[in-house]
């Protein structure tokens, strides 16, 4: 079996490695991601994050995400596949929103691809509102910030839902998709990775 980054072969170099769970990254290429891999909260919400954002894991997502390198999706979520379908059994993965010309442009939904992996039903029930005024307040810019996502008119959201994206950046998108949700909602959040100093 290859890295699917770096092409080589992935050995078992002892008889813990032949028993631990296979990798379809390299020991090397897996040990550039920074982990993070535990329980937190974002924004008062239960949350669970893989990595922390750096260079390695924002090469590789330019590379599946931009040269729509599809031979790359399993590499997010493999090593924790049955740890994160066990943690969102009876969960629907509501899928956060791209731009939708950055849709258009991709021709494929990286999120879907990159989490099918999970067999978790899946649901893309967000739209981005696009930007109309450019000239806004910074008061105006924090309730656009707060409002930049809608739900769409045919969504109907399931009572247990777990908030999915690849990257947790600023927070505003995830915190744009918390405001859509009804009250009662039972909601995790979860990223791949998250900007350093965001957690909270
Ligand atoms: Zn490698």
């Amino acid at each position: 079996m290859r890295c699917l980054m770096c092409d080589r072969t992935i050995t078992e170099e002892s008889l813990a490695d032949f028993f631990r769970e296979t990798d379809v990254l390299c020991t090397e290429c897996r040990s550039k991601w920074k982990r993070i891999g535990r329980r937190t909260r974002f924004a008062g919400v239960p949350a669970f994050l893989l990595y922390e954002y750096n260079e390695a894991f924002s090469d590789c997502l330019i590379q599946f995400k931009e040269c729509k390198d599809e031979a790359l999706k399993p590499v997010f979520l493999y090593p924790d596949r049955r740890r994160l379908r066990w943690m969102f059994r009876g969960r629907t993965l509501l899928l956060l929103p791209s731009s939708r010309e950055k849709r258009e442009e991709r021709g494929f939904s990286h999120l879907r691809e990159m989490f099918e992996i999970l067999r978790l039903p899946m649901m893309e029930p967000f739209e981005k509102r696009e930007d109309r005024n450019q000239k806004q307040s910074s008061r105006k810019d924090r309730l656009k910030m707060e409002r930049n996502l809608v739900l769409r008119s045919d969504a109907s959201i399931p009572k247990k839902v777990v908030l999915a994206d690849d990257v947790i950046t600023t927070g505003a998108t995830m915190r744009g998709a918390l405001a859509c949700l009804p009250r009662d909602c039972d909601v995790m959040v979860f990223a791949c990775a998250l900007t350093p100093g965001k957690e909270k």
